[in-house]
């Protein structure tokens, strides 16, 4: 069956980039990052390629998403890093998701949970180390950490991990990278001496894997590395392979008139007699609208800027005298081998990263999976 878009991920690519990160992470565990809908490729399959290349660990933001996981029949390790009061912990502890708990209110909430659940609660202590988002430094550090060992002491918790997240990892050199490191460092040696025995100390995302060897610690957490993306575009691609390709078929192809305005508002007029293509994705596909006469795609073996404003459900290029017919495949974005844009260039017409562009990609384009499941 033909569809007008879709988002064809190459889960070899996923499982051969969390490989390459392994190698590079020595020793340290990786977990990888699947979170909201693995940066838009698929949860369950991109969490299976990445466990299939090497990761032993799963992380998530929002305990929703670990529990789809388990449902999925993941039983891995799998940490949620975002929690709001209220949410379902007793069945986090209950189906043994790792919880990451940087605030004493959450704290409560987990030690209550696991007193219903009848078993203890899988926590990593988060430390705000300079990123000022998540976490706790300071004198509430401290308390976190008391309150966290108390709570071990009477079984309702073990205290797993300790953690937390670079602010400027994707800036070689920026000061805050060895501060960052400093402070963790400092804050995990406190909660140690004060009686901890942590499993896992992680800090380094993508961008600190692969640049700041000194961040790695006992596991790493890249994201948008192992989807083959690089998170420091100035370093170039660490050899990392673009799992996501976007593709939709030509809906239209018809010749129109000099000086025809295109699409709405007009913001594009035919410089002569040309043919035009309809594309059949628009921003209700995720597609940015800022793309309006940007971005550029790949059609009959051309790129090709998209012409006037992009629609919610379809955009339109002119291809000029070049022929296609309707249902020929325009590659939007890709690994870039067959002369299309790759996601990062997308991002960068646009002043924005390459996560948002993979991950804006919305439910309305099905996933495929060429290559079969890992
Ligand atoms: C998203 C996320 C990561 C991964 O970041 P990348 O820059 O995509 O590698 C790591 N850790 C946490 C806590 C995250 O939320």
């Amino acid at each position: 069956m033909n569809v007008p878009a879709e988002a064809r991920v190459d889960l070899d690519a996923i499982a051969g980039n969390v490989g390459l990160l392994r190698e590079r992470a020595r020793g340290a565990e990786v977990m990888a990052m699947v979170k909201a809908e693995a940066y838009g490729h698929g949860l369950a399959e991109a969490a299976g390629a990445a466990l299939a290349g090497g990761a032993s660990w799963l992380g998530v933001a929002k305990l929703v998403e670990a529990l789809r996981l388990r449902d999925a029949g993941f039983t891995v390790r799998t940490l949620v890093s975002v929690g709001v009061p209220g949410e379902p912990y007793e069945e986090a502890v209950a189906r043994d998701v790792d919880l990451t708990v940087g605030a004493l209110w959450l704290l409560d909430e987990v030690v209550q949970a696991a007193e219903r659940a009848g078993r203890a609660a899988r926590i990593h202590l988060k430390a705000d180390t300079g990123m000022s988002r998540g976490g706790v430094r300071g004198r509430d550090w401290e308390e976190l950490v008391d309150a966290a060992l108390k709570a071990e002491a009477s079984g309702r918790v073990h205290v797993v991990g300790v953690m937390s997240h670079f602010a400027c990892a994707d800036e070689p050199g920026h000061p805050s990278i060895a501060a960052q490191v400093g402070a963790f460092t400092e804050m995990a040696a406190y909660a140690e001496k004060a009686g901890a025995r942590f499993e896992v100390r992680h800090l380094a995302n993508s961008a600190g894997a692969l640049t700041v060897p000194e961040a790695r610690f006992d596991l790493v957490r890249p994201g948008i590395a192992m989807y083959g993306l690089t998170p420091i575009p100035a370093l170039g691609t660490f050899g990392l392979r673009p799992a996501m390709t976007l593709v939709a078929d030509a809906a239209l192809v018809k010749r129109v008139p000099g000086g025809s305005g295109v699409s709405y508002g007009h913001t594009y007029h035919t410089e002569r007699e040309t043919t035009l293509a309809v594309v059949p994705a628009g921003y209700g596909d995720g597609i940015p609208r800022h793309g309006s006469n940007v971005l550029q795609v790949l059609a009959g073996g051309a790129r090709r800027t998209i012409a006037g404003r992009v629609c919610m459900d379809q955009f339109v290029i002119d291809l000029g005298d070049d022929h296609l017919a309707a249902g020929d495949e325009i590659v939007l974005f890709g690994p870039g081998d067959r002369g299309e844009p790759t996601a990062q260039e997308w991002a960068d017409a646009l002043g924005t990263i390459s996560y948002e562009i993979v991950t804006r990609i919305g439910s309305r384009v099905p996933r495929s999976y060429p290559g079969g499941a890992l």
